[in-house]
């Protein structure tokens, strides 16, 4: 595994990959996009990737321009050694790990702006937050060139909004999704889990155990608001406060008020200071 933080070092791995000196390049390259503090949902795209073929980079870097400025950017969890033992466990064939000179030069002046999908929901939420994903995701398209690249079905609506971004812009990536990954008891994996006291750890996995409930009493043939509302009463009786749940088409993330294929019921609730995000098919 090549672990690479320039823009030449980069180049020349991809060179080196492309001419088959380092992995199976029979597919070409997928990359893996990520955050760091990784966990096995991370290392599940990974797999998927080399599933189908590919030879793998996954990319590693606290993007600041998708945090808002009461977020957790500064202390989101980062540990660089044991993020690259892991990739090396897992097959990556390279790690790239810019760092924020070489993502935003000074004279940098280009940032992408999603509609459509990125509109309501995280996006409303989280002003800026899909300007500074789309923005980082298409440059690191830019700078590791792949062929295809793997994304959490966890975070649904930002698939969606890579997916219209790369179709906008004709970008020539597959961009594919791989299912949650959760823990034994439901919760999905995330970086942001670690944050969770004993007492809220007990409680999160309710999250996804109400979405369930929803989806049970929708595919019952109870009314969508009525089944929404019951279970953002339960979310709320345990503590949580919830931003939004919501059935929303699969693809454009507006709101339905009635089941229609295809369909998600997406959320996201906090406990204490831990913002959860948690989605399913319905
Ligand atoms: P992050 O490091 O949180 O930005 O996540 C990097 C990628 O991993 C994103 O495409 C996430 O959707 C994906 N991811 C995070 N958690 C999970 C999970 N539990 N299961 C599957 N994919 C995940």
């Amino acid at each position: 595994m090549q672990i690479v933080r320039t823009l030449a070092a980069l180049r020349a791995a991809r060179e080196a990959m492309a001419g088959g000196a380092t992995g199976d390049m029979a597919r070409g390259l997928a990359l893996v996009p990520t955050m760091g503090a990784l966990h096995d949902g991370h290392l599940s795209l990974l797999t998927a990737a080399r599933a189908a073929g590919y030879a793998v980079a996954a990319s590693i870097f606290v993007n600041p321009t998708q945090f808002g400025p009461q977020e957790d950017f500064e202390r989101y969890p980062r540990d660089e050694a044991a993020d690259c033992a892991m990739l090396e466990r897992a097959g990556c064939d390279l790690v790239w790990l810019p760092d924020t000179g070489i993502m935003y030069p000074p004279d940098g002046a280009t940032v992408i702006e999603v509609g459509g999908p990125a509109l309501l929901w995280e996006g409303a939420a989280r002003p800026g937050h899909f300007r500074g994903v789309a923005t980082v995701v298409a440059k690191l398209f830019g700078q590791v060139r792949p062929d295809a690249a793997w994304f959490g079905e966890k975070d649904w609506q930002q698939v969606q909004v890579i997916r219209r971004m790369t179709a906008d812009l004709l970008l020539p990536v597959r961009v594919m999704a791989a299912p949650t990954w959760r823990e034994g008891d439901g919760l999905a994996m995330s970086s942001r889990n670690r944050y969770l006291d004993e007492r809220q750890r007990a409680v999160a996995p309710l999250l996804f155990a109400v979405l369930g409930r929803i989806r049970d009493a929708i595919a019952a043939g109870d009314a969508v608001g009525a089944a929404l509302a019951a279970g953002q009463e339960a979310l709320r009786a345990a503590g949580f406060a919830v931003d939004y749940i919501a059935l929303v088409d699969a693809v454009t993330l507006q709101p339905r008020e009635a089941w229609q294929a295809p369909s998600r019921l997406i959320a996201a609730a906090r406990l204490g200071g831990t913002r959860l995000l948690d989605n399913i098919a319905v």
